[in-house]
């Protein structure tokens, strides 16, 4: 069986609330947002919680 065609192809969009679309879910800012998995934090909140989050550190 072999019928891996186009999947979803539009399904990977976070639940907007309303305005300010971006912004750091911890700190609120919108300078170096990290969204890159799904995450919506800014590069520095990123890297404290990545380990929490669970993702290690990419360099
Ligand atoms: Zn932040």
């Amino acid at each position: 069986m072999s019928e891996q065609q186009k999947k979803n192809k539009g399904q990977a969009e976070t639940t907007k609330s309303g305005r300010g679309a971006n912004e750091c879910l911890i700190c609120g800012r919108k300078q170096g947002l990290v969204t890159r998995h799904n995450i919506m934090l800014c590069r520095q909140c990123f890297r404290e919680n990545a380990a929490k989050i669970g993702f290690k550190k990419m360099n």
